[in-house]
């Protein structure tokens, strides 16, 4: 009988800031609901900190005897053993929806609602001793850059140890970022989705093409290890799903300098459509990035959970032969095609 663990370091000692409520995490599992409310109904303000760490003990309880609702087919479900501290040591940040960038695949579109401050929130919960160090705080959005005090909750959780993880548009350069990835202690990931001017545009919907590559190629200067500096292509249907701009992709790449990248689709956006608005290529174009990406020397691409998830589902394995050349010239015409529904054999 398989065996179902119940164990998840984000119910034990997460938290997820959110435009209108606080949760251990920001997962949405394929089969539960996702995102366990810690409070349902926040904008900003103290938090009651015993109040809370009484919830999250109570739901390892009851996690221990059955998987929640809201946990119910999450891939971070593992064998981890529940400590039960009154410690929190990471964090995620999507409580700002402000946003200099428009990009198609976005959810909630149009928001952009700066949110609340979450500096003196962090600074409480450090003051008071609920703190501990070792973990990674995920900026995310919105746009991180633009948050209130950004600048001073990356510092004060970075000198209280935390790890640094920005994801940004980098259309905004930031200081900050470039001096946490010199000092090795940030990811920056950057969502490009393009090769070209042109198709940055249709994805973006913001002509900033040109200023994201310099502030790219500035980032890859000061970063100590290369790996710190993540590339992103999210395949958008009709847009940049095709081998020309993944090429150019991987030219640009290499002309900025970028030694690391990911491939995704946007889960939200795709769940929107109960992901009927993935591209009918997804596998030959997650193959052929992955091709592309080890014959220009990057052999660790980062997959993101739902491109493993859309993976998973299909019913023959990854094909091991997109290295020989005549399944490359197969797979580049099937793509230039366009032809829908192929069946991966
Ligand atoms: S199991 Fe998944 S949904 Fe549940 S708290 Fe952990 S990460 Fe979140």
């Amino acid at each position: 009988m398989k065996m179902e663990y119940n164990g998840c370091r984000w119910l034990d000692s997460a938290i997820h800031f959110e435009r209108k409520f606080v949760s251990d995490c920001c997962k949405r599992p394929s089969i539960g609901s996702g995102m366990p409310k810690l409070i349902p109904d926040f904008n900003g303000g103290p938090i009651d900190w015993e109040k809370l760490f009484k919830i999250k003990h109570d739901r390892i309880k009851q996690q221990k005897e059955a998987i929640i609702n809201e946990c119910k087919g999450c891939e971070f479900l593992s064998d981890y053993e529940y400590k039960m501290e009154k410690k929190i040591s990471d964090f995620q940040f999507s409580q700002c929806k402000l946003c200099n960038s428009r990009c198609v695949y976005c959810a909630p579109k149009g928001t952009f609602d700066p949110g609340y401050n979450v500096y003196p929130i962090i600074k409480d919960l450090i003051e008071k001793g609920y703190y501990k160090p070792g973990g990674e705080a995920i900026f995310q959005g919105g746009e991180p850059t633009l948050m209130t005090n950004f600048e001073e909750l990356v510092d004060l959780l970075a000198s209280n140890g935390s790890r640094l993880r920005i994801l940004t548009s980098a259309i905004k350069f930031s200081p900050k970022i470039e001096e946490y990835i010199a000092k090795d202690n940030c990811l920056v990931v950057i969502s490009i989705d393009s090769g070209c001017k042109q198709t940055y545009k249709k994805v973006k919907l913001v002509d900033k093409f040109d200023v994201v590559c310099n502030n790219i190629e500035k980032y890859a200067r000061a970063v100590k290890d290369p790996y710190n500096l993540m590339i992103k292509y999210i395949i958008v249907p009709g847009i940049n799903d095709n081998i020309h701009e993944i090429d150019l992709f991987f030219k640009l790449m290499k002309k900025l300098n970028v030694k690391c990248v990911a491939i995704d689709i946007e889960d939200n956006y795709a769940r929107v459509y109960n992901y009927k608005n993935v591209s009918p290529h997804i596998y030959l174009l997650y193959d052929y990035f992955i091709y592309l990406a080890k014959k220009n020397n990057m052999p660790d691409v980062t997959h993101y959970a739902y491109i493993q998830y859309l993976a998973d589902l299909r019913t023959s394995k990854p094909s091991k032969l997109i290295k020989y050349k005549f399944l490359y010239n197969l797979y580049a015409k099937l793509l230039n095609n366009k032809k829908k529904n192929i069946k991966y054999t």
